[in-house]
């Protein structure tokens, strides 16, 4: 029997533990934990995403700043707002929606967040931290991965883990976090060569590809768990990496797309922004 993961469920269950330490948090400091959202420019998909994670933010209590850009915005204006951003004692996280417009360095915007308040986990920092096992900000959608197979026991110890996709945000970190629970991970990309069979050589597959149904049942062993982060746009919705229905039947487990990787990674923007403002609230007693 295929386990279909529910992203949606798992979700809900991160926010109403959120939801006690935001109020705990609260009652103890007198401070509402606060996430500044920016976003720049108005692409429809990026106003979706920041709505829902202000929604998701609103429901445990977390108090959203929101600004909203015009596109034209310069790369000095927004630097000059992240600045003030990290000033400001009533945020502890600190959101910059991307893609950015092509005008913006993104890269030098996102360089420019406090690392404590870096709630995506996308810094150099972050990285870093991740890279050698140490405390500090996890990007959102591999440690939603990871929250994932913990709460369905996937063992992932001595397994093989096969990601596709090699970018910053997922598929680097994500390989990462798959090593330090001690999988032997292997990473796939554009340049992989005959990608079905080393697809086919993974316990667990975690796909971040950005390519609808890249992945089907010619890339599959029998009863892999199958992880898929793709979004894509087609005409009835959103589509995963992973053609669900080809691949489903072989899986022992497998994420649906919508409904699965999605909304763990925004309950873990609400999860670690509200890391970030215990770190900052107990940084704060002790000085
Ligand atoms: P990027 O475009 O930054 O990276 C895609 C990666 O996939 C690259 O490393 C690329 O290889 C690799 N790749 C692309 N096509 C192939 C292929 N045919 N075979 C093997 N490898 C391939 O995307 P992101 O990592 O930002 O996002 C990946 C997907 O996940 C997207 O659909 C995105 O929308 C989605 N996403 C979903 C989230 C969620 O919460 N569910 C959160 C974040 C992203 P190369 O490096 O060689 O170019």
């Amino acid at each position: 029997m295929t386990r279909i993961i529910d992203g949606n469920s798992l979700a809900a269950i991160v926010r109403e533990q959120a939801a006690i330490q935001v109020q705990e948090f609260e009652q103890q400091t007198g401070t509402t934990i606060g996430l500044a959202v920016v976003l720049v420019g108005d692409d429809p998909a990026s106003a979706v995403y920041v709505r829902m994670k202000e929604s998701d933010c609103a429901q445990v209590g977390i108090r959203t700043f929101d600004h909203r850009l015009p596109a034209d915005t310069s790369q000095a204006e927004l630097l000059d707002l992240i600045d003030c951003l990290n000033a400001d004692s009533a945020v502890h996280g600190i959101l910059v929606q991307l893609p950015l417009p092509d005008h913006c360095d993104e890269e030098e915007i996102i360089a420019r967040i406090l690392p404590e308040k870096d709630v995506d986990g996308f810094t150099a920092t972050s990285l870093g931290l991740t890279i050698r096992g140490q405390d500090g900000i996890r990007a959102c959608t591999p440690l939603g991965v990871m929250r994932m197979l913990d709460y369905y026991g996937i063992d992932i110890e001595g397994k093989h883990a096969v990601v596709v996709g090699r970018s910053t945000i997922v598929g680097k970190p994500q390989s990462l976090l798959l090593l330090a629970a001690n999988a032997t991970v292997t990473v796939c990309h554009s340049y992989t060569q005959d990608l079905p069979s080393v697809c086919r050589q993974a316990d667990i597959l975690v796909v971040a590809a950005g390519s609808a149904k890249l992945i089907d049942k010619s890339c599959i062993k029998c009863g892999a768990v199958v992880i898929d982060v793709g979004i894509n746009r087609g005409e009835d919705g959103l589509i995963g990496d992973v053609d669900f229905e080809s691949v489903a039947p072989l899986a022992s487990a497998i994420t649906p797309v919508p409904g699965g990787v999605g909304p763990m990674t925004r309950a873990m923007l609400v999860e670690n922004t509200v890391q970030a403002a215990l770190k900052a609230g107990s940084l704060r007693q002790n000085t």
